[in-house]
């Protein structure tokens, strides 16, 4: 098993969330890929952290391993993840079950599939009061409006009667993120929670989703592809590759100063970094299939950097100041740049 470096803890107190050489192995018709090699961090409460990547980095799944709910043809193979303190890996069904709630919790992308179609939304709402509480019908019902006014549903008595469908994109968000916190999870998972909505929507949801994590002081893991988001929104960053955690580190010093090829070209990729007249910098490149991951540094193929020893040797996440790694063997070339 690979071993990975967790960034330095920031408060004091057991981090809510501690995730250790986790690893997902996928079928495929061809053949078992790696889709998460050896990641590591770790999340305190009332701290956000960003899983950053372009798609098919791993971020995802990585958070479908934390909460349980990978697709049937992937498999953890190796690590370990403490929610809390408990080992939730080696979980079944029943203790899975009693932890989702509570202790953990995920807000999906989708909210229109998450949701169940058939059901008034207030009846949704209500259930894990009914199910985690023992609340009656009524004190469940009541919860749930008082958690729809919460999320800045406008008349949610009434409204708690309405379907799925019959609310706009944001405010299905917000219904999803009423769910996910009803409980004041430890640790909430949002993967993705704006990408289908409009710029201003996405605005009061990320604002939504803050106020919510400070009033319930939850530890937010968020999983992203906008580096805006991560800037305005996240305390620490990890950086992911084909799989793999690139760099790690509170988010204003990452981002002033990279420490791994891959986050600074994804950095230089950004409209801010443009020059006037030139073509907008891009990541070169794409990242590799699952099925042809490099035995040396996965980035090898993009990186402007590669040299020999990149294509032998995979370079392993070490110290690149304080609270802060990166898995690159010319890291401290990239600090003097
Ligand atoms: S190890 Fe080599 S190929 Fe990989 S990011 Fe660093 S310089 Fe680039």
């Amino acid at each position: 098993m690979k071993s990975s470096t967790l960034p330095a803890p920031a408060a004091t107190g057991r981090p809510a969330l501690e995730v250790e050489g986790l690893c997902v192995d996928l079928r495929t018709p061809s053949g078992t890929v790696r889709a998460v090699d050896g990641v590591g961090f770790s999340v305190r409460r009332g701290r956000t952290l960003a899983l950053l990547g372009e798609s098919g980095c791993g971020k995802s799944m990585t958070a479908l391993s934390i909460v349980g709910l990978l697709d049937p043809m992937a498999e953890v193979t190796n690590g370990s993840v403490r929610v809390s303190g408990t080992d939730v890996l080696t979980l079944g069904e029943a203790g899975r079950r009693k932890l989702a709630g509570p202790v953990l919790s995920i807000v999906f992308q989708d909210a229109l599939t998450a949701l169940n179609p058939v059901q008034p939304v207030g009846r949704q709402l209500a259930e894990p009061f009914r199910i985690h509480r023992g609340l009656s019908r009524r004190r469940a019902a009541e919860e749930a409006v008082e958690l729809m006014r919460r999320v800045g549903i406008p008349e949610p008595r009434l409204r708690a009667r309405s379907y799925p469908h019959q609310f706009s994109g944001g405010m299905r968000q917000r219904l999803l993120i009423a769910m996910a916190v009803a409980l004041d999870p430890d640790v909430l998972i949002a993967d993705e929670p704006t990408t289908a909505l409009d710029v201003t929507v996405q605005a009061q949801i990320m604002r939504l989703l803050r106020d919510l994590q400070t009033e319930r002081d939850m530890a937010l893991v968020l999983i992203t592809h906008d580096l805006a988001v991560v800037a305005q929104r996240a305390d620490d960053v990890v950086v992911m590759y084909a799989g793999n955690v690139v760099e790690t580190g509170p988010v204003a010093e990452v981002f002033a100063r990279p420490r791994h090829p891959y986050t600074k070209a994804l950095l230089d990729s950004v409209p801010e970094h443009a020059v006037r007249g030139r073509p907008l910098p891009s990541v070169p490149g794409s990242p590799p299939e699952l099925s042809a991951i490099p035995s040396g540094c996965v980035f090898q193929a993009r990186c402007p950097m590669a040299r020999d020893i990149c294509v032998r040797e995979r370079p392993r996440p070490v110290s690149a100041g304080a609270a802060r790694t990166a898995a690159c063997h010319f890291s401290e070339e990239l600090d003097r740049a």
